[in-house]
C-alpha cells in the first residue's frame, strides 16, 4: 500500500505533538476519549430514526484496553466509525477546527522559534487525535463506518507518512491502537499500561463523560480455601484467603455534581466532592450553585469558597483558577481568568456546552463568553460571602482569618478599582466591641456628633489598647477599629471613606474632635508656649519636625502623630520591608513626626519650670518625653542606654 504524506501543516503539528514537553502528554487520553464519545453520540442519534441498528443508549460504550506485553494501549468505541474517505480527510489533514486555529496560532507567533507557546497551548486546549503521537510511535486506527459493510485501517508512525488499507471490524465503531514509545533513560512512557494510571486519568479528565468508560480493573475477594488445606491449621482465618482478579468496570462516574438537581447532590456530597477533587481538609465555608442560562452562553457551576487557606496560598506556587469543562470534559485545569483575583481563593468547576473542546486563547467568541462568565461569577461569590457574613457571622469569621488579607490586598490593586465592591466585605477589630465588625456596624453605631471613623494601626491590641491618642475619643464614646495587618495602613487609606465618613488614623494629626472654642484657647495657650515649643523642637535635634501642644490628649503626657502623607506605620513597614529585602525600599521612609504635648500634665510643667531655670534640664525633659512618644507609638529608642540615664538623673 502505498504511503501517503501528510499536508504540510498537519505535519507541522505532528513534529510538535512528538516533540513535546512531558507534562502534557497525559491528556492524549482526555482527546481520544473525547473523540469517542462525539462518535458515539453522533450514532446515538442516528439510532433514535434507525430501528435497524438496533442500538439502544445502554448499548454504548468507551472501552479501554491495555497489553503490557505488547507494548500496545487501545481506545474503542462503537460510536458512528470513518469510511476509507474520512479516514483519509479526517487523520490525514486537519480536519479539525481547533487544529486549524492552533496552527494560525503557530503562523501568527512566527512559527518554528515559537514553538514553546504552542506547547503550552496543547497542554491547555486539546488538539485531538494528533496528542496520540506524545506517547505512540505507532498509531493504528481501524474503523467500520456506520453503514458500511467493511472496514478499514489507517497506520502511522509520525511525520512520514500514512497508509490506510482495507480490514476486519466486527460491528461499526472505531479502534484507536497505540504502540507506544520505548522507554528512555529518564523518559518513560510503560506508565501509560498501568492500570492505576489509566485509572486516574480517566477520573482526572473524563470522569463525566456520559458514555461509560470501561476497562479491567483489579479487585480481590475473599475465597474459601481448600477443605483439605484449611483442614491442617484450626485457625479460622486459614480458612479462607484473599485472591485477585480483574473485571470490567466502568471507571467514570458519569453525571458530574454540578450537573445534578439539588436534591441529588446534598450539601454532604459536594462538601465530599470539595475536599477529594481539591485536597482540602476542612469543609468549605460556602458551595455556590450556579445555574445560567444566557443568549451569550449557557452553564453550570459550583464554587467552594474554603475555610482555610492552602499551605502555600500565599506563595507564588499558588495557581488560581476554576475547572473549565466543555460539556462534561475537562479542558483546562485552571481557567484564572474566570476569576478575578481578589477571589483567587475560589475553587470549583464550570462546565458549558457551549464552549467547545478546542477553545483557545485566540478566539474572541469564547473570551467572551468567559468573560461574561467571570462577571457572572464574580457577582454570586460576593453575594455569597455577604450572605455567610449576615447569616453565619462565626463562619464568615473563620474563612476571613483565612482570606481576608487577599480581600484587602484587592482593595489596594488596580489603583482601588475594586473598593466599592469589596469593603462591605472587611472585617476590622473593634477596640468596644473586642471583636470583628464591618464598617456599615462601625457606622451604625457611632454616637450622632461623630464625624469620621477611627481607626489606629499597630502590631498588637494589647498596645493598641494603650495608645494615648485614642483616650480622648474613648472618653466621647468613639469606637477604634484597629488594624494589626502590614496593609491595612495602605487599605485604610484606599477606603478613604465609608458612606459618607472619611476614616482618620489616630495617629494623624488632627482628630478633628476639638471644637471651635476649644481650639481658639489652644492656640492661645500654644501662643504663649511657641518659644519653649521651639525649643524642645531644636532640642532634638532633627528628630521632630515640629513640637505643638495637644488638642486631645487626656492622661498621657506625649504622643507622636505624623503630617504630610507618610504615615508612622508607613514607616514601620518599610522599614520592616527594607530589613527583609534591602533592595525593596531603597530611599529610607520617615514621616514628619509632630511631637504632641499635653499642656495640662505634670511633665509640661516640670518641663515648663525647667526651661525657665535651668535648660541643659529642660533639654533632658524634652528627650524624656520624645523617648515615651516613641515607645507608645511601637516605636524604637534610638539609644535606649541614654533613655535610661535621663530617667535616673531627672527622677533622682
Ligand atoms: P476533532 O475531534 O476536534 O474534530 P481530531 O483531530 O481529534 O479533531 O479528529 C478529527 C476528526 O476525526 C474528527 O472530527 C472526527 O470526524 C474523526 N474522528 C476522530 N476520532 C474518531 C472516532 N473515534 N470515531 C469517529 N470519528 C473520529
Amino acid at each position: 500500500m502505498a504511503k501517503r504524506q501528510f499536508k504540510s501543516e498537519s505535519k507541522r503539528i505532528l513534529d510538535l505533538m512528538i516533540g513535546s514537553i512531558y507534562t502534557h502528554r497525559e491528556i492524549f487520553l482526555r482527546e481520544l476519549i473525547s473523540n469517542a464519545s462525539d462518535a458515539i453520540d453522533k450514532l446515538c442519534y442516528i439510532a433514535l430514526t434507525d430501528d435497524k441498528l438496533g442500538l439502544t443508549r445502554e448499548d454504548f460504550k468507551i472501552e479501554i484496553t491495555r497489553d503490557p506485553e505488547a507494548r500496545t494501549l487501545t481506545v474503542s468505541d462503537n460510536g458512528v466509525g470513518m469510511t476509507a474517505e474520512d479516514l483519509e480527510s479526517n487523520l490525514g489533514v486537519i480536519a479539525r477546527s481547533g487544529s486549524l486555529k492552533f496552527k494560525n496560532q503557530l503562523s501568527a507567533d512566527g512559527a518554528q522559534d515559537k514553538a514553546s507557546s504552542g506547547i503550552d497551548i496543547i497542554g491547555q486546549f486539546g488538539v485531538g487525535f494528533y496528542s496520540a503521537f506524545m506517547v505512540a510511535k505507532k498509531v493504528t486506527v481501524i474503523s467500520r463506518a456506520y453503514g458500511s459493510d467493511s472496514a478499514n485501517m489507517w497506520e502511522s508512525s509520525g511525520s512520514d507518512g500514512y497508509v490506510i488499507s482495507p480490514a476486519e471490524r466486527a460491528a461499526f465503531g472505531t479502534d484507536v491502537i497505540m504502540q507506544l514509545k520505548d522507554d528512555a533513560e529518564d523518559d518513560g512512557y510503560s506508565e501509560f499500561l498501568e492500570e492505576h494510571t489509566l485509572y486516574s486519568l480517566i477520573k482526572k479528565y473524563s470522569d463525566y463523560i456520559r458514555w461509560p468508560i470501561i476497562m479491567d480493573v483489579t479487585r480481590s475477594r475473599r475465597v474459601e480455601a481448600d477443605p483439605q488445606e484449611s483442614g491442617k491449621s484450626d485457625k479460622p482465618e486459614s480458612k479462607s484467603k484473599w485472591e485477585s482478579y480483574t473485571e470490567r468496570e466502568t471507571v467514570n462516574s458519569r453525571i458530574p455534581i454540578w450537573q445534578r438537581p439539588k436534591s441529588e447532590a446534598t450539601d454532604e456530597d459536594c462538601n465530599e466532592f470539595f475536599k477529594e477533587q481539591f485536597d482540602a481538609e476542612e469543609d468549605p465555608a460556602a458551595v455556590i450553585r450556579v445555574a445560567a442560562e444566557g443568549a451569550a452562553v449557557s452553564y453550570k457551576a459550583m464554587l467552594f469558597v474554603p475555610s482555610a487557606a492552602p499551605y502555600d496560598y500565599f506563595t507564588r506556587e499558588y495557581e488560581p483558577g476554576l475547572r473549565l469543562y466543555a460539556s462534561g470534559v475537562l479542558i483546562m485545569e485552571k481557567c484564572a481568568s474566570l476569576l478575578p483575583e481578589y477571589f483567587r481563593f475560589v475553587r470549583g468547576v464550570v462546565d458549558s456546552a457551549d464552549l467547545s473542546l478546542n477553545i483557545s486563547r485566540e478566539t474572541l467568541q469564547h473570551d467572551r463568553q468567559l468573560k461574561t462568565i467571570a462577571a457572572n461569577l464574580e457577582k454570586k461569590v460576593r453575594a455569597e460571602l455577604e450572605r455567610l457574613l449576615e447569616n453565619d457571622r462565626a463562619g464568615y469569621a473563620k474563612f476571613y482569618e483565612a482570606f481576608g488579607l487577599q480581600l484587602k490586598y484587592g482593595l489596594l490593586s488596580d489603583y482601588g478599582a475594586h473598593a466599592e465592591k469589596l469593603r462591605g466585605l472587611l472585617l476590622f477589630y473593634s477596640a468596644r466591641e473586642a471583636g470583628l465588625i464591618t464598617l456599615a456596624e462601625y457606622v451604625k453605631n457611632m454616637p450622632e456628633e461623630q464625624k469620621f471613623i477611627y481607626y489606629a494601626c499597630g502590631s498588637g491590641i494589647a498596645a493598641l489598647d494603650k495608645l494615648p491618642q485614642a483616650e480622648p475619643l474613648r472618653e466621647r464614646g468613639y469606637d477604634v477599629l484597629y488594624l494589626t495587618d502590614d496593609i491595612d495602613d495602605f487599605a485604610a487609606r484606599a477606603l478613604g471613606e465609608y458612606e459618607g465618613r472619611q476614616l482618620r488614623s489616630v495617629t494623624g494629626d488632627d482628630l478633628g474632635i476639638a471644637d471651635e472654642a476649644e481650639r481658639r484657647e489652644l492656640e492661645k495657650t500654644e501662643q504663649e508656649s511657641r518659644e519653649l515649643l521651639d525649643f524642645v523642637k531644636e532640642s532634638l535635634d532633627g528628630k521632630i519636625s515640629e513640637a505643638r501642644l495637644s488638642a486631645t490628649l487626656v492622661s498621657a503626657p506625649v504622643c507622636l502623630t505624623a503630617k504630610g502623607g507618610v504615615t508612622l506605620e508607613m514607616e514601620r513597614y518599610f522599614n520592616t520591608l527594607k530589613s527583609v529585602s534591602p533592595a525593596a525600599s531603597p530611599a529610607p521612609v520617615r514621616a514628619e513626626r509632630v511631637l504632641e504635648l499635653n499642656a495640662s500634665h505634670r511633665l509640661f510643667e516640670l518641663l515648663k519650670n525647667a526651661y525657665e531655670s535651668d535648660r541643659e534640664r529642660a533639654a533632658k525633659y524634652a528627650e524624656l518625653l520624645y523617648g515615651q512618644a516613641l515607645l507608645t507609638a511601637g516605636l524604637e529608642l534610638d539609644d535606649a542606654a541614654r533613655f535610661c540615664g535621663i530617667i535616673s538623673e531627672l527622677t533622682a
